[in-house]
């Protein structure tokens, strides 16, 4: 006689960027157990691997892939999943970043609870943006999505804290949703990393600068709270863009 199988509840959110309503379910237990040996393994990029398949294997729309969704869209999702299945309270640390008055960083570690229920998306508008460089020719800029994000980390010897200048190049090629030139539209996709490496050094330095600005003002996970350091007694307020910080 064959056991007999447990319902569970499902739910709806809508994600920030790409405005998809999506069903879910929370985490089950066997989730829960890739989650914990992520989190043991404290490093981002398994995290973020783990991530990525436990909010695919919690998605019950079959026509949303969220490998392919923009990374922000599939980090918020991830967020009402863990919210839903395991409560709305991350305990998280927070590194005092205040420098003092000799330019030293405090760098104490503060103990914090984040509401998983009061996080926001900071800077949506900045989702994409259509650039024009000069004589017709521009880029459309978007996000990239949480699979090119995943292997940017892969490719680079350490977590996003070290990003180096070539891991940042290729970020920037994966923003680009293609270049045009008056009516004709290059996608980035049709052509080859080298192309692309190509096109973005002949910019100059000002025609590149808004492309710059458009990946430093991506939309973020933001928790706005203040804490107060106990060792140097200035307010942080947090901002969550890094997968590990509320695993
Ligand atoms: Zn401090």
């Amino acid at each position: 006689m064959s056991l007999p199988t447990v319902a569970f509840p499902t739910y709806t959110t809508k994600l920030p960027v790409t405005k998809k309503e999506v069903s879910y379910r929370p985490f089950l237990v066997k989730e829960q157990k890739i989650l914990l040996l992520a989190s043991e393994s404290d490093d981002t990029q398994s995290i973020a691997t783990a991530i990525l398949s436990v909010a695919k294997a919690c998605c019950l729309d079959d026509d949303v892939d969220v490998a392919t969704l923009p990374y922000i869209d599939a980090m918020f999702l991830y967020l009402q999943l863990r919210s839903k299945s395991v409560g709305e309270i991350v305990d998280s640390i927070l590194h005092c970043d205040q420098t003092n008055l000799k330019g030293e960083v405090c760098g104490n570690e503060i103990p914090i609870k984040i509401d998983l229920s009061k996080v926001t998306v900071s800077n949506i508008k900045n989702a994409s943006k259509k650039i024009d460089i000069s004589d017709g020719v521009g880029v459309q800029m978007k996000l990239p999505t949480f699979e090119q994000i995943l292997r940017i980390e892969s490719d680079g010897n350490e977590s996003t804290v070290s990003m180096g200048v070539m891991e940042e190049f290729d970020l920037t090629i994966k923003c680009i949703d293609y270049i045009f030139d008056g009516d004709q539209v290059f996608h980035t996709g049709d052509s080859s990393q080298a192309e692309m490496v190509t096109f973005l050094e002949s910019l100059t330095e000002q025609q590149f600068s808004p492309i710059a600005e458009f990946i430093e003002s991506f939309p973020s996970l933001y928790f706005k709270n203040e804490h107060t350091c106990p060792r140097c007694k200035a307010k942080n307020t947090i901002e969550l863009n890094d997968i590990s910080d509320f695993f």
